[in-house]
């Protein structure tokens, strides 16, 4: 039986895209959001929270004034120049002229931003971090839903769509049908974590795990069942050695609440006081998943893995390869010169482009729970519990005198699929033949649409701007947009 409340618009997943196109639907109609887990935020509320735009506000105060969208469409199209004919260069485009709009109307709700920073690719400083951290948006896009008047409903996994006369009208949670007069809007996130379509599309990294184990690929499942189309499935963002986040809640800044009492003082602590201050304000970036630089293997430190074997070229890739190991996972092994050399700057260990490095001391004082130090291999197999005589096998020639250095675990993981359902400009989802599918739209990871992402802060880029453009439309009522 459908529910009483009869509702026009039903967005579902309240991660980025999710809350984006709620809040942007029911500045006109009105909106019921579904998501599946007990809280809001989804991949987006893990994230880093970089995000790119061109021409913003931010941008104007710190004196940029040559930004333009089209700069930022070439950018991305040049960063991806490799898989360039996989492209959607449409979709490209629409995402860099519609950024700046996106950022300054999170911004009008309330997220408070760092930057510009520079980025890898980026021929301006574009990039934004909100504070403190990524929490930030769901916090202010969830609280302008509410205030707008839009329904939550959190701990239900929407199941199917119900469909009459071809068109969708509504959709089936926890058992329940629930109408929309307007459409659905599948925003639920990636299929890093759906066993199913990771082995079609992905089968080199079945043993890799997802970085949100919660990406369960619902969008994909019903856009495919009516005859929706993945394209680019087979691209993926991930392999990279990560260190897990500290274990229970997280270190004390990621809990921060996302007040603007609070980030306003960190946005003016960025912009004017020396590096060397912010560390407590920047830090934080510690506690996510972050990769360590290619350099220290450059450098010369080894990765082994449980039994204390070293198994791969490490300056190859080698995420592959230690997802496959025991428990899927290695410590980055060292002696002293290497470590006295990844101790200060220049030298990093991880980095957040122009936000913030991480030197050894850092690791010490910030994440004391993943750095190892032994006088002897056979101190340091004792407390890596690994089997003292392989570890000392293993060792390049001069270090078995020690001091010796761990860091890690280091565990690669799947950060994002890239393939997404066929979507037009409007986020119509469309079939293989291009005809859409009435009342179906999808955005954020669901909806890429051919786009390969390349550079950073443009995905989260991506879950904004579609997610909102796909919820105005839908406010603006136009049936069949
Ligand atoms: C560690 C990490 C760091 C990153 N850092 C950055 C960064 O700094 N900048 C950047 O641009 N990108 C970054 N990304 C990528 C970016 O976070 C994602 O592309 C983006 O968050 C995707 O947003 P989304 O709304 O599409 O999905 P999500 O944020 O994952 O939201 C999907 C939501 O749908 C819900 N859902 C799933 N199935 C159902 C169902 N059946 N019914 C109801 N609800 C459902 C989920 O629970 C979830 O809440 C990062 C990714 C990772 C993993």
């Amino acid at each position: 039986m459908p529910e009483a409340a009869c509702y026009e618009v039903i967005v579902v997943g309240g991660g980025g895209a999710g809350l984006a196109a709620a809040t942007a639907a029911q500045s006109g109609c009105k909106t019921l959001l579904v998501e599946r887990r007990p809280a809001l935020g989804g991949t987006t509320a893990i994230s880093t929270g970089l995000i790119s735009a061109a021409g913003t506000r931010a941008q104007r105060l710190a004196g940029i004034a040559d930004d333009t969208p089209e700069r930022h469409c070439d950018d991305m199209l040049s960063a991806g120049q490799a898989q360039a004919e996989r492209n959607n260069a449409a979709l490209t485009r629409l995402l860099a002229e519609e950024a700046p709009a996106t950022v300054d109307w999170l911004a009008a709700l309330g997220v408070t931003f760092g930057g510009p920073f520079p980025s890898p690719g980026a021929s301006r400083d574009r990039m934004l971090v909100p504070l403190p951290n990524a929490g930030s948006y769901i916090f202010h896009l969830a609280r302008a839903f509410r205030r707008a008047g839009g329904t939550l409903r959190l701990g239900a996994a929407v199941e199917d769509l119900i469909v009459e006369e071809g068109r969708v009208v509504g959709i089936v949670a926890e058992g329940r049908r629930i109408t929309a007069t307007r459409g659905v809007i599948l925003a639920s996130g990636d299929f890093s974590a759906h066993k199913a379509l990771r082995h079609e599309y992905l089968p080199r990294y079945d043993a890799m795990p997802a970085i949100n184990t919660h990406s369960v690929g619902t969008g994909f499942e019903l856009g495919l069942k009516l005859g929706g189309e993945i394209l680019n499935g087979d691209i993926v963002r991930a392999g990279q050695l990560r260190f897990p986040p500290p274990e229970g809640q997280g270190s004390l800044v990621t809990r921060l609440p996302p007040r603007r009492w609070l980030a306003e003082p960190m946005r003016l602590a960025l912009k004017h006081l020396p590096k060397a201050l912010l560390k407590p304000v920047t830090m934080p970036f510690l506690a996510t998943y972050l990769t360590p630089d290619a350099a220290l293997f450059r450098e010369g430190a080894i990765l082994l893995n449980a039994e204390g074997e070293r198994f791969t070229d490490e300056t190859k890739a080698p995420g592959l390869a230690v997802s496959r190991q025991p428990q899927g996972q290695a410590h980055i092994v060292f002696d002293a010169r290497i470590a006295a050399h990844f101790d200060t700057p220049p030298n990093a260990i991880c980095s957040a482009p122009g936000v913030a490095h991480a030197y050894l001391r850092d690791f010490r004082r910030y994440r004391g729970d993943l750095v190892t130090s032994a006088a002897s291999p056979e101190a340091l197999a004792q407390a890596l519990g690994m089997p003292p005589e392989r570890l000392s096998a293993s060792l390049p020639e001069g270090w078995a005198a020690g001091p010796l250095y761990a860091l890690g675990p280091v565990r690669p993981a799947i950060s994002t699929t890239m393939g997404g359902l066929r979507v037009d400009e409007n986020l119509r989802v469309l079939r293989a033949d291009g005809g859409a599918i009435p009342g179906l739209f999808a955005a954020g990871s669901v909806g890429y649409g051919g786009l390969v992402i390349v550079g950073q802060g443009n995905n989260l880029g991506w879950a904004f701007t579609s997610g909102r453009r796909a919820g105005l439309n839908m406010a603006r009522d136009e049936r069949d947009i």
